[in-house]
């Protein structure tokens, strides 16, 4: 048994409540290295996102994914839109055709996005951006052969919290260079709560993965 179309709907729906909760903190982490823009862009993305799939039929989770990466890219302004999407439209592309996903594709979507960010953001590894979310979590599964919720919850924690001490090297937060230090990286967040919550929902629906 693997995750199933219902529940990939289920979380999305559960990032955007998240998502919801903390737009204000979103914005604030961004009002202090961007423009404070995160947490609308975020909120109004995945709450139109949630709505369309409420409305929408699906035959498996590949179509859920790919819709989400169309909404994110259509709704969400700023820079966040396009990687969002393009990790979604990666994720999809990864798991076309699948019924169910296992461990072992699971794994190879979230490696898919990271690198989907990478190529579309031109960015790499610890430049402060939310591939320092995506990336720690798409190597941790890869080195594990089944899902340990806590550990892959452990390890997105301590990632987004280690963008904190970073340098920003690529968007809005480079122009303050040694200033951005000593602040979380906003997409880090919210990559923390779109990846997070794919754990909790694992857990919740008792998922055995
Ligand atoms: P904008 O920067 O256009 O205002 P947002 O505020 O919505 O857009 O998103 C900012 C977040 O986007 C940053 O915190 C960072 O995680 C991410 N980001 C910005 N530029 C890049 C990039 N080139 N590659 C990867 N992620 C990026
Ligand atoms: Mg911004």
């Amino acid at each position: 048994m693997g995750l199933t179309t219902q529940q990939m709907i289920k979380w999305i729906q559960k990032a955007n409540e998240t998502i919801q909760e903390n737009k204000a903190y979103l914005s604030d982490l961004d009002q202090a290295i961007g423009d404070g823009d995160h947490g609308f862009n975020m909120a109004r993305g995945f709450e139109e996102t949630a709505k369309k799939l409420s409305e929408g039929s699906y035959n498996e989770p590949a179509d859920v994914l790919k819709d989400c990466s169309m909404t994110l890219i259509s709704k969400v302004g700023g820079a966040s839109g396009p990687l969002y999407g393009t990790a979604f439209l990666k994720m999809a592309l990864a798991l076309k055709g699948k019924e169910e996903i296992d461990y072992r594709s699971l794994s190879e979507a979230i490696t898919a996005a990271a690198d989907g960010i990478k190529q579309r953001g031109k960015a790499a590894e610890q430049e402060k951006t939310m591939i320092d979310v995506w990336s720690p979590v798409a190597y941790y599964m890869e080195t594990q052969n089944e899902m340990d919720t806590e550990g892959f919850l452990r390890t997105a924690k301590q990632a987004m919290d280690r963008t904190k001490d970073m340098k920003a090297a690529k968007g809005r937060a480079s122009y303050l260079r040694e200033r951005s230090i000593g602040h979380l990286d906003p997409g880090s967040v919210s990559s923390y709560y779109v990846l997070s919550t794919l754990a909790q929902i694992i857990d919740e629906e008792e998922v055995s993965l």
